[in-house]
């Protein structure tokens, strides 16, 4: 399987919207997607909730929706412009509807709405976190349908940003390594993972983060799939790779525990309730999927859990 298809199996990612960024600096051409009677808007709660009936989005159309009101234009799903609202709104303007987080709700949506709730709330948390002007302070004007915010004095422009961040399934020989944090669940354990540094490659990230969590030596990886993270704005790039050793020191105080599993502790840890992995929403849990069926040809998803 490649990279491209891993990818694809990663919740939030191969998402059929066409972004149209082509065009969004044209302001005519997003009114004429605005005023559009097939368009569709998005709207969030105070919380950053959807509103949510049955297994899918509960969308507003334009007649519902303040002439004035201020949106974000995510793009065309089959030819139908999707938009947000930028304001949040209140549960009675959706009487009928659950308001449920992306986090929640994420496995039990249809993928494509998945993907969509995930950009939309990427794009919202940009827009909350940069509201003035990191160069002279003043405030900003979001443009073109709310990808790039100006600023009114300096003329200077904004983008999205998205913060890298690896994550990597580390083996030798017949064992991986997974660690956990003090605040998770009992018995919880992941792959490793942290924020790519100004100045770093992914590898150079892959070596850093496992060497400062663990005391591990990797000594090669490689790239098996990426998946886009909002929360709040990351993107988790994900790795494979060996260690030359299994001395394992926890160094710099992130992790509690760190392990190595082989494929029957897994199993055993699972069945007896010992062991919990990380949702199968996260990247985390493909990567321990991906190890287990390529060194032990066993399906994670078919291994019997505990309760
Ligand atoms: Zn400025």
């Amino acid at each position: 399987m490649s990279s491209a298809q891993r990818t694809r199996r990663n919740c939030f990612t191969a998402s059929p919207l066409d972004r149209c960024a082509e065009y969004r600096a044209n302001p005519d051409w997003l009114t004429a997607q605005r005023v559009s009677p097939a368009a569709r808007f998005l709207a969030f709660d105070q919380d950053g909730c959807a509103p949510i009936a049955g297994a899918g989005v509960c969308w507003l159309d334009g007649a519902a929706i303040a002439a004035t009101a201020a949106t974000n234009f995510l793009g065309q799903l089959d030819g139908v412009p999707v938009f947000t609202l930028r304001e949040p709104v209140s549960h009675a303007m959706l009487p009928s509807a659950t308001w449920s987080s992306l986090r929640r709700i994420a496995m039990e949506l249809e993928r494509a709405e998945a993907g969509l709730v995930a950009y939309a709330r990427a794009l919202a948390n940009w827009q909350d976190a940069t509201r003035h002007c990191a160069y002279c302070g003043m405030p900003l004007a979001l443009i073109d349908g709310g990808h790039r915010a100006r600023c009114a004095q300096c003329q200077r422009l904004h983008f999205p940003r998205t913060d890298a961040a690896i994550i990597v399934i580390v083996e030798h020989n017949d064992a991986c390594l997974l660690g956990r944090q003090a605040a998770w669940p009992a018995g919880q354990y992941s792959t490793l993972a942290g924020f790519v540094e100004p100045g770093e490659s992914l590898a150079d990230a892959v070596r850093r983060e496992v060497r400062e969590e663990t005391g591990i030596e990797v000594v090669d990886c490689d790239f098996h799939s990426s998946q886009p993270w909002p929360f709040p704005a990351s993107l988790m790039l994900g790795f494979t790779a060996q260690a030359s050793g299994r001395a394992i020191t926890l160094t710099d105080g992130e992790l509690e525990d760190a392990r190595w599993f082989t494929a029957s502790a897994i199993k055993a840890g699972l069945g007896d309730g010992s062991l919990r992995l990380s949702s199968p929403l996260s990247i985390s849990y493909r990567l321990i999927e991906h190890w287990l069926r390529e060194r032990a040809g066993v399906e994670l998803e078919k291994l019997p859990r505990a309760g």
